[in-house]
């Protein structure tokens, strides 16, 4: 049995690699940036209006002028138009670009139009005021994103500003979540006394699917030869095999001898931590394999802080950033495990990140996923985590 700690260590040392993509922009969502991008034009690319107004020279006002004749209009989408007059000014509309001669607007709220001439109500005025000058917000060819970045709406937008209509983003894992277990019925069916709906495979499959990632589905009876037969296939065809159930000490639990048999390494069986504890992790030429824990509270724990920073860090980026809480209410926890427990995250108005613990009946208590938010990881070595000790946490809502 291994520590968390080498755990992450081993998982981070087995990273998949899975190549890049060119994908729309508009489908690229959540998806990591494998390009840097570089404005094609300044930006703004043009002296832009901030107002709807007048545009005028700052130099007549500063003459004491207060008075204009208008000689043209500029609306957004207009080219640029001069200023060809001394002492007159252009009506101009937010987005416009600044008429030549012009250099600085005058809001219509500050304004008396009438006859064709502005004046304006104001004794105080800033030299340049309401335009947004070419080029102030980044130079045409600067780095506006970097290589691995999760891409946002506010990517797309600004891809979208830049002319990225294709986007190269890093390609996903093919994967496939497996359920395992005779007493296992689909979400359709009404179970029998002994039977339960199989709910990990909707966990699990969400929170692919929350990551971008497609995957395919598939269930296991507890009989070793299909079993084996069935994974030889998915290993061959998949960049990622996840299962639940099935490799813990029971006589059904097939998983570890079957993996093994067909070859697959495993690089650790079991960690130091609770829930979760029988977790297997390996892999077999291209495929990784998470084998977890089939208690429902066990897999989702081991999904969400072991996979995620897997599949993070195999496509280049940290997909959650880490983040820590302060306890709430003190935790008494014997066993000298690492301890996830669920928490329900809020904010004190001393802006502090608080945890509440979601105790809950255990590893089988799947219900209570559903009261808490997150997972605390609390380190081994104590008995007491006291109130107000900090601690990182998983979000997993
Ligand atoms: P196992 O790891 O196979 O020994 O399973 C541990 C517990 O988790 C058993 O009570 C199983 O019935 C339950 N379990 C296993 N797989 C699932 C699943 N897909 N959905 C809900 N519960 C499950
Ligand atoms: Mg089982």
């Amino acid at each position: 049995m291994i520590d968390v700690k080498e755990a992450l260590e081993i998982i981070n040392h087995n990273l998949g690699s899975f190549g890049t993509e060119i994908v729309p922009l508009s489908k690229s969502i959540g998806r990591i940036l494998k390009e840097e991008w570089r404005t094609d034009r300044d930006l703004p690319p043009y002296h832009r209006v901030t107002m709807d107004g007048i545009a005028i020279s700052y130099e007549d006002f500063a003459k004491g002028q207060r008075t204009f004749e208008i000689e043209g209009v500029a609306a957004a989408g207009d080219p640029q138009k001069e200023k060809k007059k001394d002492g007159c000014c252009h009506e101009v509309m937010t987005g416009a670009i600044l008429p030549l001669g012009c250099d600085t607007i005058i809001r219509y709220e500050d304004l008396s139009i009438e006859d064709s001439q502005a004046s304006i109500n104001l004794d105080v005025i800033t030299k340049e005021q309401n335009v947004h000058f070419k080029g102030s917000d980044r130079s045409m060819g600067e780095l506006v994103a970097k290589e691995n970045t999760i891409i946002s709406s506010a990517e797309i937008g600004l891809g979208a500003s830049i002319g990225k209509s294709m986007v190269v983003v890093a390609k996903l894992p093919t994967a496939i979540v497996i359920s395992t277990g005779n007493e296992l019925v689909d979400i359709d069916q009404s179970p029998l006394a002994h039977q339960i709906r199989k709910s990990n495979i909707y966990r699990i499959s969400t929170v692919l699917n929350s990551l971008g990632m497609s995957c395919d589905e598939a269930h296991l009876d507890d009989v070793k030869e299909v079993i084996k037969e069935k994974m030889q296939d998915y290993l061959e065809k998949y960049d990622i095999v996840l299962l639940s159930g099935g490799v813990s000490k029971g006589k059904f639990d097939f998983l570890p001898a079957v993996l093994d048999e067909l070859g697959a390494e495993k690089l650790f069986h079991k960690i130091a931590q609770r829930p979760g504890k029988p977790f297997w992790f390996g892999k077999r030429n291209n495929c990784t394999i998470f084998a977890f824990p089939g208690n429902p509270v066990s897999s989702f724990i081991c999904m969400h802080r072991y996979f995620v920073e897997w599949l993070g860090n195999s496509l280049g980026t940290s997909i959650r950033r880490p983040m820590y809480a302060r306890l709430t209410d003190e935790v008494h926890f014997k066993p000298d495990l690492t301890y996830f427990l669920e928490v329900k995250i809020s904010s004190s108005p001393n802006g502090e990140v608080l945890a509440t613990p979601q105790k809950g009946n255990g590893s089988g208590d799947l219900a209570n996923l559903v009261e808490a938010d997150a997972i605390i990881q609390l380190p081994r070595g104590k008995n007491i985590y006291e109130k107000g000790e900090v601690h990182p946490i998983y979000f997993y809502k």
